[in-house]
């Protein structure tokens, strides 16, 4: 049976970063909101282990200052994001060559334009891209360095500062609206050398996208060069799960529901399995693409990357500081590592360094052998002493964006019944919070009225207790 006392003008399920952002959006037009949540902690994907004072997270570390929405989602006000140094390292042939810093790298230039932005705006957001976090002098590397491999002459590498730049500087619009194909196949319509493309945009583009072979749609990936060139890469301050408890914390008190797991919806029902019924005007549905399509049997569901992280520990850091490692040769399993504990140092107890290194597509037998002996080489220094904190393997950890590739999914399925998440727009952090955007756009809209319908009640007590 129904009570009244269950009722809330918009039920969202999933507490993810597109569920929680939605929530914000609508709690602030008004509109009194439930979000339910069947894991007891919020953030799905965006999770965050602690073991021995460190911060492990499950995804991998790549945001970038320049996702739009970061700054444009409400409830981010406080948001800390580390960066990593400008542009990236490579590691070709046993040596180190920095790689890829744009102009928007440098200085204070990423902090300035998040903040001319928020002023234009006339908000007063707090989302701080700091410069790189004090840490110890870098110590002697045995690695030798300098050189022009991977990338070429200078002549090469000028031409791909302009290409960066121009990216940076093109309109999205003037980027979808180029010819699609697989992102390998329009690596090659560039017009740059093999050795840059091969030695750079490759491993930057596999790093980015959690695709090593480059599958995706090429526009996805000139999306996902365009917000390197123009941000900087980042993580946040104290672990992934900073980003979505910023979000829930900011909602209005008993709005998120954990630990209750959704098991059916309609226009204006969503049934729990803890909770009975609750009636609703609308639902929104922001779990991840699977349980999206169990929930409404018509979804697409598409293919998934699989990522591995695997994080460890030791007392003497590499020295490579703040730096984004890439391995160009694919001599191993490891896409890209750093040290994060340099690029944050919440994340590790004192005198402790933190390594996090990714692993894309399905890992090796015995995955945490084989990504040490590969970090050996890639820091060039010996790794037998590392302790391993742990092995985060995801099967579906991000949908797959093959060409074509349609970034911009319905959200609205009926009046009443929405969807959104990294399935229904790119698969990132990004996505998640613009679909997020497009799909309250779209209630509110059929809402048709601003202001509260219903007063939020606290939840039952659950059946089986
Ligand atoms: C290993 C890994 C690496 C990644 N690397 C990056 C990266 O470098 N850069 C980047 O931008 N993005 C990255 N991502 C992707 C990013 O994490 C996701 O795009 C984003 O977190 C998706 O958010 P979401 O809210 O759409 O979905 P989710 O975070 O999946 O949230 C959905 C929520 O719905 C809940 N739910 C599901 N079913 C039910 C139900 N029946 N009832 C109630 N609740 C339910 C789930 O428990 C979950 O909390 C990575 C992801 C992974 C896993």
């Amino acid at each position: 049976m129904l009570e009244p006392a269950y009722q809330a003008d918009v039920v969202i399920v999933g507490a993810g970063v597109a569920g929680l952002s939605a929530a914000h959006r609508l709690t602030s037009a008004g509109v009194t909101t439930a979000v339910l949540e069947a894991a007891h902690d919020v953030g799905g994907r965006m999770s965050t282990e602690k073991v021995d004072g460190f911060r492990l997270d499950r995804i991998g570390q790549l945001l970038s200052t320049a996702y739009p929405e970061l700054r444009l989602t409400p409830g981010l006000d406080g948001l800390v994001l580390r960066p990593f140094a400008p542009g990236v390292l490579l590691h070709s042939d046993g040596r180190h060559h920095r790689a890829g810093a744009t102009p928007a790298h440098t200085g204070s230039v990423v902090g300035g334009a998040l903040r001319s932005t928020r002023s234009a705006r006339g908000a007063l957001h707090a989302v701080r891209a700091l410069a790189s976090a004090p840490r110890p002098a870098p110590r002697p590397t045995a690695l030798p360095r300098g050189g022009t491999a991977p990338l070429g002459t200078a002549v090469d590498q000028a031409r791909l500062g302009a290409a960066l730049a121009r990216i940076a500087s093109a309109p999205v619009e003037r980027l979808l609206a180029r010819p699609e194909l697989p992102a390998a196949r329009g690596l090659a319509a560039r017009g740059l050398p093999a050795r840059t493309i091969d030695g750079f945009l490759r491993p930057l583009l596999a790093a980015l996208l959690c695709d090593p072979e480059l599958t995706t749609s090429s526009r996805c990936a000139d999306l996902a060069l365009r917000s390197f060139a123009s941000g900087r890469l980042c993580v946040p301050e104290g672990g992934a799960e900073a980003l979505p408890e910023l979000l829930a914390r900011s909602l209005p008190p008993g709005t998120v529901h954990t630990g209750v797991r959704v098991t059916s919806v309609s226009t204006n029902t969503v049934t729990t399995a803890e909770h009975g019924e609750f009636r609703c005007r609308a639902v929104l549905l922001a779990t991840d693409a699977r349980a999206a399509a169990e929930l409404l049997p018509g979804l697409r569901v598409p293919d998934f990357h699989q990522v591995t992280v695997v994080h460890h520990t030791t007392d003497e850091p590499p020295a490579t500081g703040t730096a984004l490692l890439l391995d160009a040769d694919r001599g191993g399993p490891v896409a890209h590592t750093a040290v994060v504990s340099q690029v944050d140092p919440s994340r590790a107890p004192a005198g402790r360094a933190l390594i996090s290194s990714t692993v894309l597509g399905p890992p090796p037998p015995d995955v945490e052998t084989a990504v040490r002996m590969h970090l050996a080489r890639l820091y060039g220094t010996s790794t037998t002493r590392w302790e391993t904190l742990a092995v985060h393997h995801t099967p579906e950890a991000v949908p797959t964006m093959r060409a074509p590739h349609d970034l911009r999914r319905p959200v609205r399925l009926l009046a009443g019944l929405y969807v959104c998440g990294d399935h229904r727009d790119t698969s990132t952090v990004q996505g998640a919070l613009h679909s997020a955007h497009r799909a309250t756009t779209a209630i509110l809209t059929d809402l048709g009225a601003r202001g509260s319908m219903h007063r939020a009640d606290p939840l039952p007590a659950s059946r089986a207790a």
